[in-house]
């Protein structure tokens, strides 16, 4: 089943069961403070606190979504992209946990010839919170699921909060059972490449007092309890597709095979660190996810730039090109990849089509700066790398954050040319010189945010990607390395 049909299932599905079918917003996210839309709930945030008054009871939605925070998982797991679309039910003040659970469980176990997934009811497991014996019980009666495949987690995987007073409560996953081949059994508590995570059930059951961390009082049941649910698309599309991982899948592989084209190295699917193909199968599941991350954040308005959206996209841009580098291409690689990315996303996307010269135009020109880029500070690194050799000392610490300050030259980049060089780098010296700036920044990013608008209501939801909190926490660490 394609991408494109998931979705459109998806819809159809709720729709029939009464619900608005609310178009996706932005990856841009309507509130300025933050960063990206990073989940499907995050449009819907005014009327999941009762702020304001929804004009339906019930909303489903496909968000495209952006999380920076799993960068670094790109590529190596099978399930974490930076762009992804989170297809959500909500219910506001309506259907509560039974509804929830009941919807999930059909639509995923009814055959794909009745309108549903037709995932094999065997092989779903669930999580639900330590004492949420409503939830653990609605499974095992109602669903008719085996005790054994719902287990009990802790705050931190299976409860719902903001951080500050407001709405809380616990939550239940959804796991697909990938089989033997992905390591032992023991359910998703014990595993969590074998059992993958597809959708996750938030029960807004309560309202929390003041406290810290995972610590604070319960204050009673809310007034309205509402439900938010999550289910990645990407995830659901790998296993219904029958492939390794999310970047095999039809929206994304096709950006893979271009890239194993163009270096004229082969993928072979692996997951094994072990495995010679690894290191270069890994550089291309980035590529893939990179470049459509790309791809959908200038079509929705993202122009690189040197802080805040733009620098993540920048980052990705530059990640992608750096990776095509090691796969030994070290021309312009975006104009073949773009395009295959482009192709498979209208379907979904028809704008990233028809704004397709406007896309491409900004995503070259950002290749070809950082391109340039590498070859005015490769002439300095050859210096240093002269002055090292004669001094007999690795490259200093100085030179690497020089490199890395004034010519951009990401550090992975100094290390890789001076190992070519047969030089090792003083990486303790250039992470502290970078720490001393990163120190500098935060100062900075603290004078800017006192003037800001307290987003301190969704600290810990926004944690997982999106604020201008961790914005400027990343622009000063990882993005700048
Ligand atoms: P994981 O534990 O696998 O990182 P999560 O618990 O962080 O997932 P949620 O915040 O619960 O994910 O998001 C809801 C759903 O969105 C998940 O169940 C998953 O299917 C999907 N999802 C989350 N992060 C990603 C990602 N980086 N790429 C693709 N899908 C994702
Ligand atoms: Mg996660
Ligand atoms: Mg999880
Ligand atoms: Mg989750």
């Amino acid at each position: 089943m394609k991408t494109h049909e998931i979705t459109d299932r998806w819809k159809s599905y709720f729709a029939k069961h009464g619900h608005e079918v609310v178009p996706s917003a932005s990856l841009v996210s309507a509130d300025p403070t933050v960063m990206f839309n990073i989940a499907g709930m995050v449009p819907f945030i005014p009327y999941l606190t009762g702020r304001q008054t929804p004009p339906y009871s019930r909303a489903t939605s496909v968000q495209k979504c952006i999380r920076t925070l799993d960068i670094d998982e790109v590529g190596k797991t099978a399930r974490h992209g930076t762009f992804f679309q989170m297809a959500g039910n909500f219910s506001f003040g309506d259907y509560f946990k039974e509804g929830a659970i009941t919807f999930a469980w059909e639509l995923l176990t009814t055959p794909v010839a009745a309108g549903g997934f037709g995932l094999d009811p065997d092989r779903l497991w669930v999580t639900v919170y330590l004492d949420d014996d409503e939830a653990a019980g609605i499974w095992h009666q109602k669903i008719g699921l085996p005790a054994e495949r719902i287990q009990r987690l802790g705050m931190e995987d299976n409860y719902w909060h903001t951080g500050q007073p407001g709405p809380a409560g616990p939550d239940s996953e959804i796991f697909y059972d990938r089989g033997e081949k992905y390591g032992p059994g023991g359910g998703p508590a014990a595993n969590d490449t074998r059992y993958i995570e597809i959708w996750n059930l938030v029960f807004m059951q309560y309202q929390r007092g003041e406290g810290s961390g995972d610590d604070f009082p319960i204050l009673g049941e809310l007034p309205k309890k509402n439900i938010d649910t999550g289910l990645g698309v990407e995830r659901l599309a790998m296993i219904l597709q029958g492939v390794e991982n999310m970047y095999e899948t039809d929206q994304v592989r096709p950006v893979l095979d271009a890239a194993a084209a163009l270096s004229g190295r082969t993928y072979t699917s692996t997951e094994d660190k072990n495995d010679p193909a690894y290191a270069d199968d890994v550089r291309m599941r980035v590529v893939a996810d990179h470049v459509r991350s790309a791809l959908m954040l200038i079509s929705d308005g993202v122009a690189p730039s040197n802080e805040g959206r733009g620098y993540i996209l920048r980052r990705l841009i530059r990640r992608a090109v750096r990776a095509m580098r090691l796969l030994g291409v070290e021309d312009a690689c975006l104009p073949a990849l773009l395009p295959a990315s482009r192709d498979a996303m209208k379907g979904t996307y028809p704008e990233v089509e028809a704004d397709f010269s406007r896309i491409s135009r900004i995503a070259y020109a950002e290749e070809k700066a950082f391109l340039r880029t590498i070859a005015s500070g490769t002439a300095r690194l050859d210096e240093a790398v002269a002055a090292s050799r004669a001094a007999g000392t690795p490259l200093s610490g100085q030179d690497a954050f020089t490199l890395h300050d004034t010519y951009g030259f990401p550090i992975d980049l100094t290390l890789e040319m001076a190992a070519e060089a047969g030089l090792s780098v003083d990486e303790t010296g250039f992470r502290t010189l970078m720490a001393e700036q990163r120190d500098r920044a935060r100062a900075d990013a603290r004078g800017k945010k006192s003037g800001g608008v307290d987003l301190s209501v969704y600290r810990d939801l926004m944690t997982d990607g999106g604020t201008t909190f961790t914005g400027y926490d990343e622009l000063t660490t990882a993005s700048r390395v």
